[in-house]
């Protein structure tokens, strides 16, 4: 139904490449300029814009959420999950196709910031799309690599972004694919924050301090909300935000991620370590053992039907308990 409106630009059934999303975000900027911005918060290690449209008026404001996909090369449903919530979400302003019924109210308190892709590099890879990296693929296929170019998970200098983030935990941080050299995945990289990809997204989370970081991933249909170091921070509202968000998707329950070891590194991570702010890992389409994604057709059964209320609670939740988060951004600021 969606395809049929002239504003609906996603491609939520077929590859939706880099090059695609960049024209998308552009066109959307174009359809909705009063209430769009879309701007670079750095380039990739090849050189690739990491762009951020955020919806707001033209001044910014202080209070914010963040949507980020594809910190993983080859989970590419999440860089369209990211892109179909931005769609209809603008779309959601005109009174004909409303997805999202207080889309423009919550505007009057939050700015929405989207970083659809924020490893440009390995989404390419993993689509063996080499157009205008041609001349970085002798160095691409000197890295390590597990399976085919379309299971790349690490960015294009074969580090893991989301075990790269500074949050303390870089030299225990062991996941379970790790690799001691650069590889496709499992690679942490040789110091914190090694990736430039990983540097930009860091300051620019540190100018914005977003109430709330959502960070979409594949596979799993659960949350990573919260981890042993960081929840007693929230109040509970971390776990309010999680159950509601579980209630409208029917993912299943995650406990507290107990060792940082395992846990460490990630964007939602350093959000919660080192800022203090809400941050969380969203796994979209169901758990398996293979490092093959679902095909891109099945999108929306697997993933959209199950999610698409995810980030609206979010977004409720943030503006509800507002004034209580800045508290708890503040009080960490100022004691750590
Ligand atoms: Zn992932």
């Amino acid at each position: 139904m969606w395809a049929q409106h002239s504003c609906y630009l996603v491609e939520d059934d077929d590859q939706y490449t880099y090059e695609m999303i960049q024209a998308d975000l552009d066109s959307l900027h174009k359809l909705f300029p009063e209430r769009t911005h879309l701007f670079s918060i750095g380039t990739s290690e090849f050189g690739l814009p990491l762009s951020v449209l955020r919806i707001g008026n033209s001044t910014p404001k202080k209070r914010s959420l963040l949507f980020v996909g594809n910190i993983h090369a080859r989970e590419d449903y999440s860089s369209k999950f990211v892109m179909k919530f931005l769609n209809l979400y603008l779309l959601s302003f005109s009174k004909d196709s409303i997805v999202y019924k207080n889309a423009t109210d919550y505007l009057n308190e939050v700015d929405l910031y989207f970083l659809p892709v924020a490893n440009p590099d390995g989404l390419k890879i993993a689509h063996e799309n080499w157009k205008g990296i041609e001349h970085f693929l002798p160095q691409i296929k000197e890295i390590k690599r597990l399976e085919t170019f379309y299971e790349w998970k690490a960015n294009g200098k074969g580090i893991d972004l989301n075990d790269s983030f500074d949050d303390s935990t870089h030299a225990l941080n062991r996941s379970y694919n790790y690799s001691s050299v650069p590889c496709s995945e499992g690679y942490k990289g040789a110091f914190p924050a090694e990736p430039i990809e990983t540097k930009a997204i860091q300051t620019f989370v540190n100018n914005i301090n977003p109430l709330m970081t959502l960070s979409f991933h594949t596979k799993g249909d659960i949350i990573y909300w919260a981890d042993s170091k960081t929840h007693h921070y929230f109040n509970g509202i971390d776990s309010l935000i999680n159950s509601l968000a579980l209630q409208s998707s029917g993912f299943s329950f995650v406990p507290v991620s107990p060792n940082p070891a395992t846990y460490g590194g990630g964007l939602e991570n350093y959000m919660r370590f080192k800022l203090g702010l809400l941050g969380s890992c969203v796994e979209l389409s169901f758990g398996d053992s293979y490092r093959k994604q679902f095909a891109d057709n099945q999108f929306n059964s697997l993933v959209w039907k199950k999610a698409w209320q995810i980030p609206i609670i979010c977004i409720e939740q943030v503006i509800k308990h507002a004034e209580e988060l800045e508290g708890i951004h503040q009080r960490h600021k100022r004691e750590n």
